[in-house]
């Protein structure tokens, strides 16, 4: 029997305000992974703040969950329904830009904005906005302030937490939250918008945001430099950041196996060695100076420091083959077979030695899992990932990487995510790993905001109520 919520919604929301077609919702109900199959009751698609306070008040005198849902694009499970009296809620009609302010530098954007269309629209307007990341076309604003993105420019302009003056939101009772401010400078007690940033949709739906802009860019400048080890890529990074660090946008880290399977699997992709060095880096320099000047500070860069065997990008065409040599690291990786992916995040002067402790550790206690390691180096996160031939168990092999790993990141004053966030899957991992006395306050604060555990129930805080998620297969 169809439960009493879809007649009422359906009677309640305009054409195209819902969703029961099991075709239709079959893609918003397997996360990005696939490794977590949902279930839901419908889809309510609202298309104004008013219409999605409506949709919750409607949910929450029904009992029923409700799942904010952006462009499914979390890599922890966070978006994902699991309980069949679930509701998904998204953004997709909430797609407008509502103001951009060329002079105060700020953007006001619903949530279901997508972040490329963002970024275009800043552009448009003379003014940057450079959140950027790998899911850029399908990634809804929503969904990134839900995960406080991070991404391939956090060096320079810091993640999403960074990049939010203001939050809309229904909270899980139906009122409407209204924190959309474009002030730079507000002190005014508990800044309650950055609550929402990173809450993965448990603690109320944001339904818009003012975000900051900046100048823009008008040259820039990108090169692959080969290094002998990760001592050495630390030691490139502290000189660029004191020699170009107002310009240094982007240092990213690519391992060995990592360039490996790029050349097996995007053989199209050229590779600028003649021979795979044990480290690379990828490093921008962006700013209001032009691609020349850019570009001789960083051959200074690297000439300073005899870093010979390195590619400058002399075109456009040119830097965005490097980078599709970073970008398409993780699909190449899927493409390789099973693999156990983290998002580890470490102080950065503490990376070496973490990278030489744990590759030592795994090829003692988990041979068959071989590391390939990239990442956003120079904000201290590494997407550590092992891959794993398919006859491994892989449920045993995960859980043995887990623990050797978040063990020694912990040890190493680090932690298991650095920007995909808990979601579903870390959820056990964070009981376990996180201080205690962080992971009850943050009971408490999804107790005040949702006493009835109905919003994203089972993601980020643990709920009795809902089934812990087992991990179904590797990817
Ligand atoms: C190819 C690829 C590359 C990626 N690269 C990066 C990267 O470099 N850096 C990075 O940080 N992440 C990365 N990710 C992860 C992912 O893109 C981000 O987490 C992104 O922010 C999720 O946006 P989304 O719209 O898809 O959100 P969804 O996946 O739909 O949702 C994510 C979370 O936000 C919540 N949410 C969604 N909408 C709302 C809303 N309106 N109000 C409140 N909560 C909401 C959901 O409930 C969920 O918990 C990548 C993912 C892929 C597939």
């Amino acid at each position: 029997m169809t439960h009493p919520i879809v007649a009422e919604l359906g009677q309640m929301l305009p054409e195209g305000g819902l969703v029961t077609d099991p075709d239709r919702l079959a893609p918003r109900l397997l996360d990005a992974r696939k490794r977590m199959q949902g279930q839901a009751l419908c889809m309510a698609l609202p298309g104004s703040t008013a219409e999605a306070a409506a949709i919750i008040a409607r949910c929450r005198a029904h009992g029923v969950a409700v799942v904010p849902q952006g462009g499914n694009t979390s890599l922890v499970g966070g978006a994902t329904p699991m309980r069949p009296d679930s509701v998904l809620l998204t953004s997709d009609r909430l797609n407008r830009i509502r103001q951009i302010d060329p002079v105060g530098y700020t953007a006001t954007v619903e949530a279901g904005c997508i972040l490329d269309d963002i970024r275009t629209a800043a552009d448009q307007a003379g003014r940057l906005f450079p959140l950027w990341l790998g899911a850029s076309g399908s990634a809804r604003l929503g969904g990134l302030i839900g995960t406080n993105a991070g991404g391939l420019q956090v060096q320079r302009y810091g993640n999403t937490r960074d990049l939010v003056l203001g939050i809309e939101a229904v909270l899980p009772d139906g009122q409407v939250f209204n924190g959309l401010r474009a002030l730079r400078k507000r002190n005014a007690g508990y800044d309650l918008k950055q609550l929402f940033i990173g809450a993965e949709g448990t603690l109320g739906f944001v339904t818009a945001a003012t975000l900051r802009l900046f100048p823009a860019e008008r040259g820039e400048a990108t090169a692959l430099v080969a290094l002998p080890d990760v001592d050495a890529v630390l030691a490139l990074f502290t000189a660029a950041r004191e020699s170009v660090g107002e310009v240094l946008t982007a240092f990213e880290m690519i391992d060995r196996h990592a360039l490996a399977l790029m050349a097996r699997h995007y053989p199209v992709v050229p590779q600028p060695f003649a021979e795979i060095p044990p480290c690379s880096v990828l490093i921008a320099l962006t700013g209001s100076e032009s691609d020349t000047v850019l570009n001789e500070r960083l051959a200074a860069l690297l000439l300073d420091h005899g870093l010979e065997d390195a590619a400058l990008a002399q075109d456009g065409k040119q830097t965005q083959a490097l980078w599709r040599l970073r970008e398409l690291i993780p699909s190449a990786q899927t493409k390789e077979g099973p693999s156990i992916k983290h998002d580890l995040a470490l102080p950065i002067s503490a990376i070496a030695d973490f990278m030489a402790e744990s590759t030592a550790l795994l090829a003692a206690r988990l041979p068959a899992a071989k590391p390939v390691v990239f990442g956003h180096v120079g904000d201290g996160n590494l997407h550590y990932n092992l891959s794993l031939p398919a006859s491994e168990d892989f449920a045993a092999a995960e859980a043995l990487a887990n623990r050797l790993l978040f063990d020694l990141v912990a040890q190493y004053g680090g932690d298991i995510s650095a920007e995909h966030g808990i979601g579903r899957l870390r959820i056990a991992a964070a009981d376990a790993w996180h201080d205690p006395v962080e992971r009850a306050l943050m009971q408490q604060l999804k107790q005040l905001f949702d006493p009835a555990g109905l919003f994203n129930p089972g993601v980020l805080v643990a709920d009795a109520k809902a089934p812990r998620t087992p991990p179904t297969s590797g990817d």
